[in-house]
């Protein structure tokens, strides 16, 4: 349920109707809008309910409405404002898309350096890497773990790039959190909500991966369990879903971009490295991502794909990488956005 106050509303009158609420043993989330505030209702509003004729005649009320979504903080009923998320100086989720790249896996100082910088000069604002890994085979290359976390530490010291990386488990979280400036939660961890808490508990931005078998319903009911810890920075990432076509990895599903910002007021993040799992469609998808309206993206990029210890079939090179930034601005403006 949300209270949308007049535009004319003095604070007075806002927080006398606040209190009023809160005396019904829930809790309010005020949203100050460019004309309007709004009072988001949180907890169970059925006492409320059946008040609801009351609360509207209380000074400066506007109207109330009930949210329908079984995801509250995360929908755009409660909160029509877009979200911005602020990492360290950089905005995601207003008008300049944002691009995170960088390799899949931390594998060396030199490789993770060498990478930022290369990223960096061809426009993007944020670098990723895993130091813990989520691999199929517990015989593959797991990451580089706390010394891959310095690794990206001293990455961002030098190219002053902010740090997304991977948190498995809620175990080293304390530690991903000396380091890391977003907390990554991967596809396979969407619906582990003893994690989803915890991260929520922190107050760090957190990106957050649909499951490959996930609904988009679902991915904003994860997202909810974060909101509802009271952590607010929370970007959704679509990075492809599972489906009967084995041609690509995953099946990059365009249309949660526009689902996913008419459902929410969250940033969508488009992942084209998973989506497709081959380095000469990341372009096009991209592109497409961006004409479909993402505030972001995530791409993998490495000095050597050939060499990569996970994820080299789709990573770019460093002068792929380049070549597709010169090429999103024109799709950018097209629909009214700029490239961060
Ligand atoms: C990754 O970003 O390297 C990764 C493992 O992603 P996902 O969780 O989407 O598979
Ligand atoms: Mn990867």
């Amino acid at each position: 349920m949300v209270v949308i106050m007049k535009a004319g509303a003095s604070e007075e009158q806002i927080e006398a109707v606040a209190s009023h609420i809160e005396d019904r043993g829930v809790k309010i989330r005020r949203i100050v809008g460019e004309y309007q505030s709004i009072l988001g209702i949180v907890g169970d509003v059925a006492p409320l309910v059946a008040e609801r004729e009351q609360l509207e005649r209380l000074d400066g009320v506007e109207s109330i409405v009930r949210i329908s979504k079984p995801f509250k903080l995360a929908s755009r009923e409660f909160n029509p404002v877009d979200t911005i998320v602020s990492v360290n100086g950089v905005s995601i989720g207003g008008k300049e898309i944002v691009v995170m790249a960088g390799p899949c896996s931390v594998e060396s100082r030199e490789q993770v350096v060498e990478t930022a910088k290369a990223v960096k000069a061809a426009g993007a604002k944020i670098l990723r890497g895993g130091a813990y890994k989520p691999r199929t085979s517990p015989y593959s290359f797991q990451g580089m773990g706390e010394e891959g976390l310095r690794i990206l530490a001293e990455a961002r010291e030098i190219t002053g790039l902010p740090v997304i990386t991977e948190v498995m488990d809620q175990q080293m979280l304390p530690i991903i959190l000396e380091y890391a400036d977003i907390l990554q939660i991967g596809a396979r961890n969407m619906q582990n909500y003893t994690l989803l808490r915890a991260v929520g508990e922190t107050g760090h931005p957190v990106l957050l991966k649909r499951g490959m078998m996930s609904t988009l319903e679902e991915m904003l009911m994860s997202a909810e369990y974060i909101l509802a810890c009271g952590n607010e920075r929370v970007m959704l990432c679509e990075r492809g879903i599972r489906t009967f076509e084995p041609y690509t990895r995953n099946t990059l599903d365009i249309s949660a971009v526009p689902v996913l910002k008419e459902l929410s007021h969250l940033p969508v993040i488009v992942d084209p490295s998973h989506a497709t799992g081959r380095w000469n469609l990341v372009a096009p998808v991209t592109r497409a991502a961006v004409s479909a309206g993402v505030d972001g993206l995530i791409v993998e990029v490495h000095p050597q794909p050939a060499k990569a210890l996970s994820d080299g079939a789709q990573s770019l090179t460093f002068s792929n990488f380049s070549e597709m930034m010169t090429s999103l601005p024109v799709v950018a403006a097209a629909v009214g956005r700029r490239i961060g």
